[in-house]
Parts: C-alpha cells; structure tokens; sequence
C-alpha cells in the first residue's frame, strides 16, 4: 500500500510504523494457560485495504467446553481462594504491562478494526490500562465498596464483545470480573480478535495463573455455545439489541446473572444559549468519533430552530476538513468501516433516509479506492418516523432535526426504543437539570460528548440493556452480595 492510495487531507502523510513487532500468520485459542488448536480457522482482515491479516482458531463447542472446564477449575483451586489483595497485584501487574506495550495493541486494533490511530492510541489504549489500574485497586476493598454485604465472586462468567472497541471492552469485561474473583472465558468478535489475543500473551507475561483467562475466538456460534453453556455462573454481553434479547431468552431460568449493553441512538441537543464553536465541536466528535461504531454516538441532532441554519453551516464547514483515509496515519478523523456487512448496513439505512425524504449532505472530498469507507454524512428534513431516525445505523451518518422549547426537544429525544445516552448544549444550569433529568438515558454527558472513566457506571434502559460496567455499580454486578 502507498501512500498516495489515501487522501492526506491537505497534511503531509504521518503513517504510524508498523515494524517494531510482529502480527502472527496463526493464532490458537488461550485456553487453561497454553495455546490449544482447533480443526478450522477464520481470517481477520484489515478493513482499509481488504487484506488478510492473520488466520484466526475456530472454537467450537469441543473447545468452548474445554474453556468452561479450565475456568471452574482455575475458579475452585486458584482463583477464588487466592488473597484478595494477590488478585489486585496481578491486575495492576496486567495494566503497567500493556501501557509498555501500548504502540503494539494501538497499531493492531487499527489495522484489525479500521479505527484511526490517534483514537487507538489516546483512547482505546489507555482506556483499557485504566480500567485495569481501577479494577486493581477495588480487589481487596470490596468489603468497603458494599458495606453491610458478605460479597463473594459468582464464579466462571462467560463474555462477549463486539468490533467497535475490542481491546476496550475486553477490558471492561475482564478488569472487574477478575477484581472480582471470577474465571473468565472470553469471545472477541469474528472481525477483530487480535487484540484480545494479545492480552492473552501479556496474560501469561504476567504470570496469571492457567485457567483464570481463556479467550476462544469464533463468530456467533461460538458466543451461543459460550452463553448457552450450563457450567456459566454469569453472562456479560456487549453487543446489538437482536443478539442480546436472545441471550435473554437463553438464561431465562437458568439461575445465570446477565448483564447486556446493547444498542443506542442518542440525540445531542443544542441550545441557542450553548458555545457554538464547541458545541459543533461535541456534535463531530459525537458522531464521527470511530466512524460512528459507537453504541452511545451522538446520531440524532436536535438544534433549536432559532439557530439551526448557523449550527448547520458551521457542521458543514468543519465537516468539510475531516480527514478521511489510512487508519495508521496519524492525521486522519475517520478511518475504514469495519466490515463489508457494517458498509452494507449503512448504505442501506442511508438509501432509505433518502428514499422517505431526508434530504443528504456529504463533504466534497473522496475517499480511498480499495477498503471500507464511508463519507461523513448528514441529513437534514429529518421526521420522527424516518428509519434513520428510529435505527441504529452504527457509522457516520448524523440524522438532524431542530425544537422550539425544551419541552419538545425532550419528547423528541425520548420517543425511541433506546435510552443509552444523550447530550445536552446550553450556558444554563437549570437547563442542564431540567434535560439531564428528563431524558430516559442511562449516560447523560452536559457540553461535552463521549467521556468514559473507569469510575463512572455505563450502561442503559430500554432496548439498551440492563446493567452498568463501570464504577462501583459495574463491581455489583459480578458480585454475590449477601445482605
Ligand atoms: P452483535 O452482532 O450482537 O455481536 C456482538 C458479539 O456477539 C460478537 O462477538 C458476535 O460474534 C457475538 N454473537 C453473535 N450472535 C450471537 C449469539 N447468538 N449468541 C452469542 N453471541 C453472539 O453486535 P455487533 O454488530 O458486533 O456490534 C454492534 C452492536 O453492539 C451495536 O448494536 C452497538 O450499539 C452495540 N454496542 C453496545 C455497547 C454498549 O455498551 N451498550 C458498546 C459497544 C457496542 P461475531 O462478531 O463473531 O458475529
Ligand atoms: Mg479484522
């Protein structure tokens, strides 16, 4: 690949380097400490250029059964038994060693995932080693986190994530489970497992005993194996609104505690009273912040009408200096979409925005010939009954709508199946309060968009899900508390 097969947006090319390690050709699955193969295997693309990165094991049920087995047994005679205050150091042993490896685990989860470097390197990155400093931290202080509580773990818990942060979200799920004093078997998905893979390695760098973690790649097959499994204490599902109601029909009865954090389409509302420089500064990061493979992206815009066409104007001009292109090069805003299946999905959403009436807008610049890309998109002449006003579209299309009073943005805002998160823009306190309070969001952010801390719950309402990860609520929920 050139340079010249992407668009520098007006900089020089800064590609990230790629040569100071090395992405094995094979991976096997983590499972009870060594690498264990399967019969098949499943290649992992980079979705900027199309080609093959690695061949990935295939579990199937025999070795998903093999994963269970490993985690009850690290359970009963390692983990749950070790000094609380043992587990925390080898979590914070786990943080300090992916922070020296940083540049590693950033550069593959662009190449594997598409996402620009500058994310995977200021975001998701550090992200998860803070997940893992806090996490540490909670071990032998559980007692003080629910006070009046006799906690104890749940045992072996069963996790799977999607494409969109895939370092990240493992992080989320591993760090408290283990905190916790949990077993884990963990499934990346099919589009993106290398990361996960190689916190396996650091897994063993850090001499975390065999069995405590075991990370089986594979598609959804695999995750149903893994949730359906009758040796599963607990499930934790990340992921979209469909899988994760089945998954709630599979535990049904089962007695297995279930945590899902599943779709979202959040509006950002702006005011007339809000910064508006910033405010469309909030409104680009909300919604092209990882190509809008964001479950709590900003994807539906409400402006007051009084200043919408300035909001507009001003959305367009900067949408127009979006660099679009290489995921490695270090200028670039919006990187490759995911997959072939995520591009299709989002063009058909847009086709259909067009075809009910919204009308489109799109940046003048291209985009690279080979790979997955799409175009920073908005619509305007939006209604509530649009599918892209109803669906989660997961990519970078922004779908605008404009109120009157705070009263309709709130009634605007709430009629959708989701309640993950929304934003709120205005230089008023009580206005803050007022929508804050209102809208039946699990995560409000006020002038500001997209912040995560390890210390703050995440989570939703409605098709959302239900549970938090996060803060001392996330703890709770891989938490036997007894009262
Ligand atoms: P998905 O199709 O539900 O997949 C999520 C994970 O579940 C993947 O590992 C997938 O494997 C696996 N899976 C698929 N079918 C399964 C089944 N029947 N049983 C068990 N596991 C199964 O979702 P996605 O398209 O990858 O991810 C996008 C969705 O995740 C969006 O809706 C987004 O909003 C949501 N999300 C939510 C949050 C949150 O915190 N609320 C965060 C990030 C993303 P394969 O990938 O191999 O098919
Ligand atoms: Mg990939």
């Amino acid at each position: 690949m050139s340079a010249n097969d992407f668009l520098s947006g007006g900089f020089a090319p800064a590609p990230e380097s790629a040569d100071h390690f090395k992405i094995k050709k094979n991976y096997d699955l983590y499972i009870g400490g060594k690498w264990v193969k399967a019969a098949k295997r499943f290649k992992t693309t980079n979705p900027a250029t199309g080609e093959v990165i690695s061949q990935v094991a295939l579990a199937e049920k025999k070795e998903v059964n093999l994963a269970v087995k490993a985690a009850r047994k690290a359970y009963d005679e390692t983990w749950s038994k070790m000094p609380a205050a043992e587990r925390g150091k080898y979590l914070f042993r786990i943080a300090r060693l992916l922070q020296e490896r940083a540049r590693e685990f950033a550069v593959t989860e662009t190449i594997d995932g598409g996402k620009p470097i500058r994310e995977s390197r200021d975001v998701d990155v550090p992200l998860a080693a803070a997940h893992f400093f806090y996490h540490a931290g909670w071990a032998d202080k559980l007692d003080y986190a629910f006070p009046g509580a006799k906690v104890a773990p749940l045992g072996v818990v069963a996790q799977v994530i999607p494409w969109n942060f895939p370092l990240l979200m493992a992080a989320w799920k591993i760090a408290p489970a283990l905190a916790c004093g949990n077993t884990v078997v963990l499934k990346p998905a099919e589009t993106t497992p290398l990361t996960a893979l190689k916190l396996a390695e650091l897994f063993d760098d850090a001499g975390l005993p065999p069995g405590v973690v075991n990370i089986i790649t594979g598609a959804g097959e695999t995750g149903q194996a893994l949730v359906e499994h009758p040796d599963v204490n607990k499930v934790a599902f990340t992921g979209s609104t469909a899988v994760g109601k089945a998954i709630r029909r599979s535990v049904a009865g089962t007695g297995k505690k279930f945590t899902l954090e599943l779709g979202g389409k959040a509006a950002n509302i702006v005011f007339e009273d809000a910064p508006i420089n910033e405010a469309v500064e909030g409104i680009v990061n909300g919604i092209f912040f990882n190509q809008g493979h964001v479950c709590c992206a900003g994807s539906r815009l409400f402006v007051q009408e009084s200043i919408a066409v300035k909001v507009i104007k001003k959305l367009q001009k900067r949408m127009e200096t979006l660099v679009v292109g290489n995921p490695l090069d270090k200028n670039t805003d919006i990187g490759a979409i995911n997959s072939v299946e995520q591009l299709e999905r989002i063009k058909t959403l847009v086709k259909a925005g067009q075809d009910e009436g919204a009308c489109l807008w799109q940046p003048s610049g291209g985009v690279p010939r080979k790979g997955n890309w799409f175009k920073p998109t908005l619509f305007t002449e939006c209604a509530q009954s649009h599918r892209i006003v109803q669906e989660e579209i997961f990519g970078p299309v922004l779908a605008i709508q404009t109120f009157r009073t705070p009263q309709e943005a709130l009634t605007k805002a709430n009629n959708t199946p989701y309640g993950l998160s929304g934003g709120v823009w205005t230089d008023k306190g009580s206005k803050i309060f007022k929508m804050t309070t209102g809208l039946n969001a699990g995560v409000v952010w006020a002038n500001t968009f997209n912040k995560f801390d390890p210390t703050s719950p995440f989570g939703g309402f409605k098709e959302s899900g239900i549970g938090r990860e996060g803060g001392v609520h996330g703890l709770s929920a891989y938490c036997d508390l007894k009262i």
